[in-house]
C-alpha cells in the first residue's frame, strides 16, 4: 500500500518465546533473501535474547533489522535475569519491545517501568517500540481510551526528548493471539487518539510511527495498513512463518 505519509513504516515480528537454532536459521534465510521493502519501509524481528548472537551473525548487513523483546531499565548491576540496553547494542540490536501486554500481565510491569525501560533504550541508541492497549473489559466498559491514555502518560517527557525516534504499537489485549482483530475502523480510531495524545506531549511527535498489533494476517494486513494513522504492524504468530510474514510486509 503506497502512503503519502513521511512517517517510517514498519512490519516487526515478535517471535515471543519461540524458536530454535535450526528453525531460526531457516526463517532468517528466507527473510534475508527476499527483496528489501520499498524506501521508507522496514522489516524487523524481535528475537528471544539467547538467539541475539545467532541472529546478529545471520542478519549481518542485510535489510532485516534486529530487535529484542525486553530491556532492563537499569544500566547494570545486581538485577539477576535482566538484560541491559548496552548488551542488546553489543549484539546488534536496534529495536526493543517495551511494555508488551504479556510482560505487563505476567511480569507486573507498570506503565512507569515501561517508560523507564523506553528511556534507557533510547539513551543507548535503541528504538523502543512502546506497546499499549486495552483489555476486553476496558473496551466493553467504555474505558479503552482512558486506559491507553494512562499507559502513555508516563512517556510524556520521553516523547518530548525523543520525538519521532520512538515507535508506538497499539495492541488491544483482546486481539493478541486470539484470532480476533480490531476492525480497520476500530484500529484507526485508536491510532488517531494515540497520535493526538503524543502530539499533546510534543507537537513534533505527530509524525511518530504507530503500528497495529493483534492477529494481523496476510488477509487483513492491507485493510489495516491502509488506514491513515496506521504505519505498519507488530506481528506475533504470523511472524514465525516466513511466507506469512513476508506477505504481511508486502502490504506495507
Ligand atoms: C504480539 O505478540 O505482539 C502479537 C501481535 O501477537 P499476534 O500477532 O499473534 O496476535
Amino acid at each position: 500500500m503506497q502512503s503519502s505519509s513521511a512517517r517510517a513504516r514498519w512490519v516487526i515480528g515478535n517471535w515471543k518465546m519461540n524458536g530454535s537454532l535450526a528453525s531460526n536459521a531457516a526463517l532468517l534465510e528466507v527473510l534475508t533473501a527476499a527483496p528489501r521493502p520499498r524506501p521508507g519501509c522496514s522489516i524487523g524481528v524481535c528475537v528471544p535474547s539467547p538467539y541475539l548472537n545467532q541472529a546478529q551473525r545471520l542478519l549481518g548487513a542485510t535489510h532485516v533489522v534486529l530487535g529484542a523483546q525486553d530491556v532492563s531499565e537499569h544500566e547494570s548491576g545486581a538485577f539477576t535475569g535482566q538484560v541491559s540496553a548496552a548488551m542488546l547494542r553489543e549484539f546488534g540490536g536496534r529495536l526493543v519491545l517495551v511494555g508488551h501486554s504479556e510482560r505487563r500481565q505476567h511480569n507486573a510491569e507498570t506503565s512507569e517501568v515501561v517508560a523507564a525501560k523506553a528511556r534507557t533504550a533510547f539513551a543507548h541508541g535503541l528504538t523502543p517500540v512502546i506497546c499499549v492497549g486495552e483489555t476486553l473489559l476496558d473496551r466493553e466498559s467504555g474505558a479503552a481510551e482512558a486506559t491507553v491514555s494512562a499507559q502513555l502518560a508516563p512517556c510524556a517527557s520521553l516523547v518530548r526528548d525523543a520525538g519521532t525516534s520512538l515507535v508506538f504499537a497499539y495492541e488491544p489485549v483482546w486481539a493478541i493471539g486470539t484470532g480476533k482483530t480490531a476492525t480497520p475502523g476500530e484500529a484507526q480510531a485508536m491510532h488517531a487518539f494515540i497520535r493526538e495524545e503524543i502530539a499533546s506531549f510534543s507537537p513534533n511527535a505527530r509524525d511518530t510511527s504507530i503500528l497495529y498489533g493483534g492477529s494481523v494476517k496476510s488477509s487483513n494486513a492491507q485493510a489495516l495498513f491502509s488506514q491513515v494513522d496506521i504505519d505498519g504492524g507488530l506481528i506475533g504468530g504470523a511472524s514465525l512463518v516466513a511466507a506469512d510474514f513476508l506477505a504481511i510486509a508486502a502490504a506495507l
